[in-house]
C-alpha cells in the first residue's frame, strides 16, 4: 500500500538512531548532531536538566518522534546527554581540550547547570596551554576573574590569530585589541623613557660599564614577549646577575623594576571599562527571577502548628510547588519539592513522600542546615551554589552528603574542590577519599599527612574506622623506604 522504497528508508533511519546507553526511559525526541548522528533522547530530561531546550519544541502533533537538529558535534551531544540523566556524570577530566572546550560552551548555551561549573574548573586548568580558547570562553560567558587571569597570556598573539579563533561576528577580538593596546602603550613608554636615576657612582656618574649590557638584555627580553613586560620585576631580577658586581647599578635596576611594574598593571576587565557597550552579557540573572512565594499548607496536629509554618524557610527565588519539608539536624525546616529530590538524587526514594493525608510530610535528615541549603541548591534547575570558597568543614560535609544522597550534579564538583585541599587539609581529604574509595585522591593526600602523629589522625575518623590504622601501616612503609634510601 505504501511506497516500498520510503519504507526501506524509514527502517534505515530507525536503525541509525543511537540508543541511550543503559537507560530505559521512553524515547520521545531525537537530537541530530551537526555531523548527522541521531541520538535517542527524553524530552522530560531535556526539560529537567536544561533551560535551553524549551519544551514547546517537542510538542509533536503526529505519532512521529520529532527530530531536533542542533549545532553541536556528535561527541559533544553525547556528553551533554550524559549530563542530563540521573546517573554518574561523564568524566570531564579525561576529555581532550577541544572536546572540553566544545562541551563547556554548549553547557552554557543550553544552560545545563549540572555541567557548567565543572567545565569551568577544567577550562581554568588550561590557561597556560590554550589561552585564546580559555579567554574566548571566559569573556563570552562573563567569567571575570578567569578572563583577567588568562588575558595576559594572549599578549604575544596577533589580531589575526585571535580573529581566527572567534566567531566571525564576535566583538571580543576587538575588545582584545583595546586590551593589548594598553600594553603597547606601556611598552612604548618603557622604550622611550630613561630608567629612574640611581645612586651616583664614584666620580659622580649615573652608570658604569656594566649597566648597558644589562639594559639591553632586559629590553631584549621584553621585546621577545610582552608577558615579560607584564612581569617586569621578574624580568629585571632574571637579568640582575649581569650587574650584581655593582651595588649602585643593582639598586637602580630594582627601582626600575618596581616603578615600571606599577605602571603596567591592567586586567582584561579594567582595560575594557571604556568599552562596556561592546561587552555582551550572556548570563542574565533576571531570567531566574520569580515573584511567587510558595504557599505552605501543613495541617500539623501539634499545638504550635502556626509557629511551625512561619518557621519554615521558603525556597529562594523559586515558584515550584512545595510538597515536602526537609528538617535539618539542627532543626531548621526547608521547603522542598519531591519532584526535584527525585530528579536530582537517587538517595531520596519517592516512596517516602507518599502522604496519604493532606499534610505536607516532614523528613528529618542528619545534615546541618547550611549543608541542606547547599544540597537543595544543587537540586534545582538554576545556577549551582558557588562552592569555591567554602570552609573545609562545610565543603567536606557537603561532599559527603552529595555522595550519600547520590546527588550527581554535586558529586564531581565537590571532589574537584576537595582535591584542591590536599595540601592544606590532607587528613580531611584522605578521610573523604577513603570513605568514597577515591584511590588516586587518597594517594595524593596521603604523603602530606606524614608529619602528623597517630594521635592527630585517629580523632578525625569515626571510632570504628580502620583507616587510621591503615594509615599508620602506610606511614611505617614510607619510613622504611626512607631509611633504605638513607633520608
Ligand atoms: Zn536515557
Ligand atoms: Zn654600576
Ligand atoms: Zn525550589
Amino acid at each position: 500500500m505504501s511506497d516500498p522504497s520510503s519504507e526501506a528508508e524509514d527502517r534505515n533511519e530507525v536503525s541509525s538512531v543511537r540508543p541511550c546507553p543503559d537507560c530505559s526511559l521512553p524515547v520521545d525526541v531525537i537530537l541530530e548532531s551537526k555531523d548527522g548522528v541521531r541520538f535517542a533522547a527524553h524530552s522530560k530530561n531535556l526539560e529537567n536538566y536544561s533551560e535551553g531546550f524549551p519544551p514547546a519544541i517537542f510538542v509533536s502533533s503526529s505519532e512521529v518522534t520529532p527530530i531536533v537538529q542542533i549545532e553541536e558535534h556528535s561527541e559533544t551531544v553525547q556528553l551533554l546527554l550524559g549530563f542530563m540523566h540521573l546517573k554518574r556524570q561523564p568524566q570531564v577530566a579525561k576529555l581532550s581540550f577541544a572536546v572540553l572546550d566544545a562541551l563547556a560552551n554548549a553547557a552554557e548555551k543550553y544552560f545545563i547547570h549540572s555541567a557548567i561549573q565543572l567545565c569551568q574548573v577544567f577550562m581554568a586548568k588550561n590557561v597556560e596551554q590554550h589561552p585564546i580558547e580559555v579567554l574566548h570562553y571566559a569573556a563570552k560567558h562573563s567569567y571575570k576573574s578567569l578572563a583577567n587571569r588568562v588575558a595576559f597570556l594572549t599578549l604575544d598573539y596577533t589580531f589575526e590569530d585571535m580573529k581566527a579563533k572567534f566567531e566571525p561576528d564576535s566583538r571580543i577580538p576587538y575588545l582584545w585589541l583595546a586590551y593589548k593596546e594598553r600594553w603597547m602603550v606601556a611598552l612604548r613608554s618603557l622604550l622611550t623613557s630613561q630608567p629612574p636615576a640611581g645612586n651616583l657612582h664614584k666620580g659622580g656618574v649615573q652608570s658604569c660599564d656594566l649597566w648597558w649590557p644589562f639594559y639591553v638584555a632586559v629590553l631584549h627580553d621584553v621585546g621577545s614577549s610582552l608577558v615579560h613586560l607584564r612581569d617586569f620585576e621578574t624580568t629585571v631580577s632574571r637579568n640582575l646577575a649581569e650587574i650584581e658586581a655593582c651595588w649602585q647599578c643593582s639598586q637602580r635596576a630594582i627601582r626600575w623594576g618596581n616603578t615600571t611594574a606599577a605602571k603596567c598593571e591592567g586586567t582584561w576587565y579594567s582595560a575594557l571599562e571604556n568599552h562596556s557597550e561592546l561587552i555582551t552579557r550572556h548570563h542574565d540573572s533576571a531570567s531566574f527571577e520569580s515573584t511567587l512565594t510558595p504557599s505552605i499548607i501543613m495541617a500539623d496536629s501539634s499545638s504550635d502548628a502556626e509557629n511551625e509554618v512561619s518557621s519554615i524557610r521558603p525556597c529562594p527565588d523559586c515558584n515550584l510547588p512545595v510538597d515536602i519539608i526537609l528538617k535539618s539536624g539542627d532543626g531548621i525546616k526547608f521547603s522542598a519539592h519531591s519532584k526535584n529530590l527525585e530528579n536530582y538524587s537517587e538517595g531520596f526514594p519517592p516512596a517516602i513522600f507518599t502522604s496519604s493525608s493532606g499534610v505536607t510530610p516532614i523528613v528529618q535528615i542528619e545534615e546541618q542546615s547550611d549543608i541542606v541549603e547547599l544540597l537543595l541548591g544543587f537540586m534545582h534547575l538554576k545556577p549551582q551554589p558557588e562552592i569555591s570558597n567554602l570552609p573545609i568543614t562545610v565543603l567536606e560535609a557537603l561532599a559527603n552528603a552529595a555522595e550519600k544522597y547520590f546527588i550527581h550534579s554535586a558529586i564531581p564538583i565537590c571532589k574537584v574542590y576537595m582535591t584542591k585541599e590536599s595540601l592544606e587539609y590532607p587528613i580531611e581529604v584522605l578521610r573523604y577519599a577513603a570513605k568514597h574509595n577515591y584511590k588516586s585522591l587518597a594517594d595524593e593526600a596521603a604523603p602530606h599527612t606524614l608529619d602528623y602523629t597517630f594521635e592527630d589522625v585517629k580523632p578525625k575518623f569515626e571510632p570504628e574506622s580502620r583507616i587510621p590504622y591503615l594509615w599508620v601501616l602506610r606511614l611505617s612503609e614510607v619510613n622504611l623506604i626512607m631509611k633504605i634510601v638513607g633520608v
